[in-house]
């Protein structure tokens, strides 16, 4: 669209929000539902917290290349756990599958009711080369440091593991027992997204084996974020993952003749390679408006501050306007289309040397509704040069959406919705991969949070250069891993 148009649009939409009844607008107040209060919970955040430190310690890198992980490291970890969590170890049943994922088995008193999961991943991502030097505190040292551990694995997601370790020995020394089995299932490689040795995998095949078929299951992808921008919003947005984007990979050669370079012909295939990218990049996928990214618009609306609510407030009539704003901001584009970035360049090998063949390597974040055929149709639409080979690498569909009516979800809203008045709860579609769709062989009802409050400065540290977490975050979310195991496998 023209931004002249575009600016007609939204001045129109906002134009007419503005006339609306600015009473209705003040006075408005979003739908709030009542949460039951919980009764205090026990947590050992001494322990807790020294465990979290000592599992940072722990250097379980990925890579791709699996016999370049270092089995130690991981070792290390599990003999952590033991030693931290010794009734754990002593009535659950616990087993190594593959290079060192752990599946842990506790066994509820009615084998009739479906069992639920909890997944967490051991693994970290390397630190960036030339990074290190930026670091606060060595990432591998677990630092406290003015009321914030410093460490790689800090948020993404050793603090989220350990803490469902730390809930379950608790409950065990409480003399808790389970009615509906608990799993706990921990990979370890899920940072390499698109690994055909995925870990998580093997685990949710070892279950799919002996006939389990799971409830639900929570992991990693959603979270409770500070957002305080004033004037405009003063809330904790709590984004509960309810799907994940998929994941593939294309590659896309242009043939050429080769030869010297001292003869060439008017365009090399690294000349129609450039035309092919450029077709690529100029044609982005459609903006797609499912009932979710609505939802999401819609609770954000209603949630932020008067007076920016007197234009918020209708939110029906302001969609499109405020549609064609997302989608223009990077971040906020990413959840409503499937997004495409060329990455992977090749052609020739030497100066003098005329490439034989030139390939772009592509990735796709596939939006649920669009499927991988959609992707190679969109391809062979945009793609001008006929010659252009397009090839399918791998990679995996999006995932299925899981309802926001069930047990687990409304347990784990509950959960949430009861820890602060500023909560507010948005289901979501989790924009990177987590180990959640490796099981939907075996269930249909996955969820992914993490229940630690933080900044939002701090999730993007995640991956990244100072990756923290605040210690006062700790209490509440063993807190939430008890309560949602207690309660979940009870009925
Ligand atoms: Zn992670």
């Amino acid at each position: 669209m023209e931004n002249r148009t575009k600016r007609t649009l939204i001045a129109s939409a906002a134009g007419f929000a503005a006339g609306l009844d600015a009473v209705r607008a003040a006075k408005f107040k979003p739908k709030k539902k009542e949460y039951p209060a919980l009764p205090e919970e026990n947590v050992n955040v001494e322990r807790y917290t020294e465990t979290l430190q000592a599992a940072i310690r722990c250097k379980t890198i990925s890579n791709i290349d699996m016999s370049k992980m270092d089995k130690n490291e991981f070792i290390k970890l599990h003999n952590l756990l033991r030693k931290q969590y010794p009734l754990m170890h002593e009535k659950l049943k616990v087993e190594d599958i593959g290079f060192a994922a752990l599946l842990y088995t506790w066994e509820g008193t009615d084998p009739s009711l479906k069992p639920i999961a909890l997944l967490g991943h051991q693994d970290v991502v390397p630190i960036t080369d030339g990074t290190l030097g930026d670091w606060k505190h060595p990432p591998f040292d677990a630092v406290i440091d003015d009321g914030v551990l410093y460490g790689r694995g800090a948020i993404d997601m050793k603090n989220h593991l350990v803490g469902v370790c730390e809930a379950v020995e608790t409950l065990l020394e409480e003399g808790f027992t389970p009615k509906r089995t608990v799993y706990l299932c921990f990979g370890c490689n899920e940072e390499i997204v698109a690994s055909p040795e995925s870990q998580a995998e093997l685990i949710s095949k070892t279950l799919e084996s002996r006939g389990v078929e799971l409830e639900s299951l929570l992991d990693e992808g959603g979270g409770l974020l500070n957002m305080k921008i004033p004037g405009v919003i003063d809330k904790n947005i709590v984004g509960i993952g309810i799907g994940e984007k998929g994941n593939v990979e294309f590659r896309i050669t242009v043939p050429g003749d080769g030869g010297h370079s001292s003869a060439p012909p008017k365009h090399t295939a690294a000349g129609k390679l450039a035309d092919v990218i450029k077709d690529i990049e100029n044609h982005p996928f459609p903006v797609r408006v499912s009932p979710e990214i609505k939802n999401v618009i819609k609770i954000l609306c209603e949630n932020v501050e008067f007076p920016v609510r007197l234009l918020t407030v209708n939110y029906k009539a302001l969609m499109p306007a405020i549609v064609l704003a997302m989608a223009n901001i990077k971040g906020a584009s990413s959840l409503m289309r499937t997004m495409q970035a060329v990455t992977m360049l090749e052609g020739s090998p030497q100066f003098n040397v005329l490439p034989k063949n030139a390939t772009a390597g592509v990735n796709f974040r596939i939006i649920p509704g669009e499927h991988v055929s959609d992707v190679e149709k969109h391809l062979r639409k945009v793609i001008k040069n006929k010659d252009a080979v397009i090839e399918f690498r791998g990679g995996n569909e999006p995932s299925i959406i899981s309802p926001t009516d069930s047990r687990t979800f409304n347990l784990i809203s509950d959960l949430v919705g009861s820890m602060s008045d500023r909560n507010v709860i948005v289901p979501f579609i989790v924009m990177g991969g987590t180990d959640a769709r490796h099981y939907q062989n075996i269930c249909s009802q996955l969820y992914r949070i993490s229940p630690f409050q933080m900044d939002f400065e701090i999730v993007f540290t995640s991956h990244g250069t100072n990756e923290r977490i605040p210690v006062s975050s700790f209490h509440d979310g063993v807190a939430f891993f008890k309560r949602y195991i207690r309660k979940l496998s009870s009925e």
